[in-house]
């Protein structure tokens, strides 16, 4: 360990620290902070300073007027049992309050950062926030309005602080929470990715993952030993966290294990040999993590991401798939100025402003492809498609069938069964312009879906095929006319999958890994450090036990086969890390070719030019 992060002031508005400005702790005899920011700098551990910016119970309790108060004129907010029951107004007084309480700490001891959570956007109609929304203009009947400015007030507080603290320490590290990452990126010095997925499910933080790794700075994977937050009573098995970690470190994200600390100060040993014990297994394999970069050659570009981080139905689905068939990509709000992505994928409703058209339209004369669904493309009045000549088809208006079928004809017909399949979701209506090849075909049930005065319809089988295209293709830019992503969320439809990766593998057919016999549960994740790359395998599925998922143990899974790409036939040496046990391999098509013998939950295999 060698970064701490503990409370300067808890969620309940307690300080642990001598505060003149503050309300201390009432139990605490000594100065539990400092204390720790000795013992930390005796061992060379950098401490972080937490405070939490949205909640502050016992501040908020005895002064009501720095209180969020609620949209709907409330105080407290509903449901009362959530520690946000009742939250922080970012414009009265606690603002300065606050401000003061985070330099008394800066100044007083020698933090190498602050974490500042739950920065959140609680839309307030307290006089101070409508006073300023009015000189503003805003609207302050609008609960959408409302909100915006609240979170506009979280960033200006989090700017403050950052500016007043690092006129007193400018190397402090800062992060902040909750704003759209983008948004804070002139403020915080890193990321944390917060996810406790035995509480909060496993589909939001692979979402999250794909797109900060993207956002050039550090970004800390933040994860808990317990099953929910709050939770005192509960250690999670090992491999629950440390398959946490290992994902986050295959994307270069650094580990972070939450605890709590006991009221009584008393350390549990049993958590902290826990955490040892994982820390000591991933120590091993420092040097390959150190700096190591993701590498991508896919992009998923998805501008909502801004403002929900964790995706979703279509973004989380589009991972998800992705995340199965072991693509390198990365998830993005734009098209970078100079992309290094062969294929950019836009999932289910992604319209093209000009500026999003002008990038496309650049990415495809540089040579690279484009897959795009259901709305994807459209232009923002959603009249037609924005490149409606690179795509090859002409848009009609939505898509009348319900439920949707589709035939898949020869050419991407590959491993699906030889029948009308369904789509899950629902799409768009196209016409292919001339040139453009139609390579699947809408299927119309009996009758729609729904209530006809007598019968709740809702058998629909499969009726004919129309001659409206489900998939088409025009050059490097394939289209399918439903929200497939969105359909693969609902069902986890494998044929839906399966269609995709064809289309894929057409378009993208050298990337940067293949992979022979992985099984779609596993992972693998392509890192780089000057002069290897490294791929990362894991093996881990988390179980649905009651109304929980949970991981217990990985997989351990046997001769697989790996291909990553080599053009130049560079790589020269290929083994298991941290072991340094060699692995046989050859050269062939512009790939590096290995067979890994046994890997349980996860391995790590290193692709060396030395
Ligand atoms: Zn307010």
């Amino acid at each position: 360990m060698d970064y701490l992060i503990f409370p300067a002031r808890c969620n309940q508005g307690l300080a642990y620290y001598d505060t003149k400005t503050g309300i201390r702790h009432p139990s605490l005899e000594y100065d539990l902070f400092g204390r720790l920011s000795g013992a930390c700098a005796e061992r060379g551990i950098a401490l972080t300073a937490y405070f939490n910016v949205g909640i502050s119970s016992e501040e908020g309790l005895r002064h009501r007027d720095w209180t969020t108060l609620c949209f709907d004129g409330r105080e407290l907010r509903e449901p009362r049992l959530t520690p946000f029951v009742r939250t922080m107004c970012y414009n009265t007084g606690y603002r300065d309050h606050l401000i003061e309480m985070v330099k008394e700490v800066v100044r007083n001891y020698p933090v190498a950062g602050l974490m500042l959570d739950c920065l959140k956007s609680f839309p307030c109609v307290c006089p101070v926030c409508v006073g300023e929304m009015k000189e503003q203009g805003i609207d302050c009947s609008d609960e959408d309005a409302v909100t915006m400015f609240a979170e506009a007030s979280a960033i200006r507080l989090a700017r403050d602080i950052a500016r007043e603290t690092k006129k007193i320490n400018p190397d402090l590290l800062i992060s902040c929470n909750y704003p759209p990452p983008e948004k804070l990126k002139e403020i915080n010095d890193y990321y944390d990715v917060i996810s406790l997925p035995a509480s909060e499910g496993y589909e939001s933080m692979p979402v999250t993952v794909h797109y900060v790794r993207t956002l050039d700075k550090p970004v800390i994977n933040m994860t808990g030993r317990f099953y929910d937050w709050g939770d005192f009573g509960g250690l999670l098995p090992r491999e629950a966290i440390r398959s946490q970690l290992l994902y986050g470190l295959a994307n270069g994200m650094r580990p972070n294990i939450g605890g709590h600390f006991h009221p009584a100060g008393d350390r549990e040993d049993a958590v902290l040999d826990r955490i040892e014990d994982i820390y000591a297994d991933l120590q091993t394999r420092e040097e390959w993590y150190d700096g190591a970069t993701p590498l991508a050659d896919v992009a998923v570009v998805y501008p909502e991401v801004v403002r929900h981080p964790g995706g979703d139905d279509s973004l989380r689905g589009a991972v998800r798939m992705l995340d199965e068939l072991h693509v390198q990509f990365d998830v993005v709000s734009r098209i970078p100025d100079r992309s290094k992505y062969k294929v950019l994928i836009f999932p289910d409703g992604v319209a093209f402003d000009d500026e999003t058209a002008r990038r496309v339209k650049k990415h495809l004369e540089e040579g690279g492809a484009v897959i795009s669904t259901g709305a994807s493309g459209l232009n923002v009045s959603k009249t037609a498609f924005a490149l409606e000549e690179e795509w090859g088809v002409k848009f009609l208006g939505e898509c009348a069938l319900d439920p949707a079928y589709v035939d898949v004809g020869d050419k991407f017909g590959e491993g699906l069964p030889r029948m009308s399949l369904s789509l899950y979701s629902s799409g768009i209506d196209t016409e292919p312009l001339p040139g453009t090849e139609v390579e699947a075909r809408l299927v119309k049930p009996y009758q729609n879906r729904g209530w006809d005065g007598e019968y709740a319809v809702t058998y629909n089988p499969p009726k004919e095929a129309t001659a409206t295209p489900a998939l088409t293709v025009n050059g490097n830019v394939a289209h399918f006319s439903h929200l497939i992503f969105s359909g693969y969320h609902e069902r986890a439809s494998v044929e839906l999958r399966r269609l995709f990766e064809n289309v894929l593998d057409a378009l993208h057919p050298q990337p940067v890994l293949k992979t022979g016999n992985l099984p779609p549960f596993a992972r693998a994740f392509v890192t780089e450090q000057s002069g290897r790359r490294m791929v990362h395998l894991l093996s881990y599925i988390p179980e649905q036990r009651g109304k929980s998922h949970i991981i217990e143990e990985g997989i351990a899974l046997t001769d697989i086969r790996l291909m990553l790409r080599d053009k130049h036939g560079s790589i020269k040496k290929v083994y298991t890390a941290p072991q340094r046990e060699p692995l046989p391999f050859n050269h062939s098509g512009g790939y590096v070719e290995v067979t890994v013998p046994e890997s349980r939950g996860y391995s790590l295999i290193v692709f060396e030019e030395q």
